[in-house]
């Protein structure tokens, strides 16, 4: 049985790396809310761009955090399913290397259940979690008898994405997996 992970959002507090490179391209405190999906949409182009610049530079994706709830769950889930992380890389020469160590020394997945792709519909499995409503949407379309559950942030929570099913913690994604 496979389970599929989101990386982003999901087992990596990406927010907590980008949030500093984003105050330090606005010469101040990012006051945005915290229940908009979008970081940059209240700021110029050109802040983004800087951003995601800074994003690929080599050590960036490799200093972003884990979530500790993940790390506490991901060794009891991997017990009882195949664990493979659907993530849709940055870009840089950097990313994906950084991603796959990162991912095998934190949370011991080895490299050949990663995959780096943009298309994760495409990706088969038993359960799909994700924090982006998009990726849940598509790939519950593509995948009729699977479980795609939504990663519920404060960013995921506006009106049109109330239709999907959403893990609030990592017991909703093994109740799912039994
Ligand atoms: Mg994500």
């Amino acid at each position: 049985m496979r389970l599929l992970l989101d990386c982003d959002g999901v087992l990596c507090n990406f927010l907590a790396g980008a949030i500093p490179v984003l105050e330090k391209h606005l010469g101040e405190s990012h006051d945005g809310r915290d229940d908009e999906w979008d970081l940059f949409s209240k700021y110029p182009k050109e802040i983004e761009k800087k951003c995601y610049n800074d994003f690929s530079v080599e050590g960036f994706c490799s200093s972003l955090p884990p979530y500790e709830e993940a790390k506490e769950a991901i060794p009891r889930l991997g017990k009882i399913a195949t664990i493979y992380v659907v993530t849709a890389p940055l870009n840089g020469p950097y990313w994906v290397t950084e991603r796959e160590k990162w991912l095998a020394s934190h949370f011991g997945i080895p490299r050949h259940r990663v995959v780096h792709t943009s298309a994760k519909y495409l990706v088969q499995g038993k359960v799909f979690v994700d924090d982006k409503p998009e990726h849940v949407e598509e790939w519950k379309k593509s995948n009729e008898g699977g479980w795609a559950l939504l990663w519920d942030m404060p960013y995921n929570r506006q009106d049109r994405w109330k239709h999907l099913i959403r893990a609030t913690c990592w017991q909703d994604v093994e109740s799912a997996l039994r």
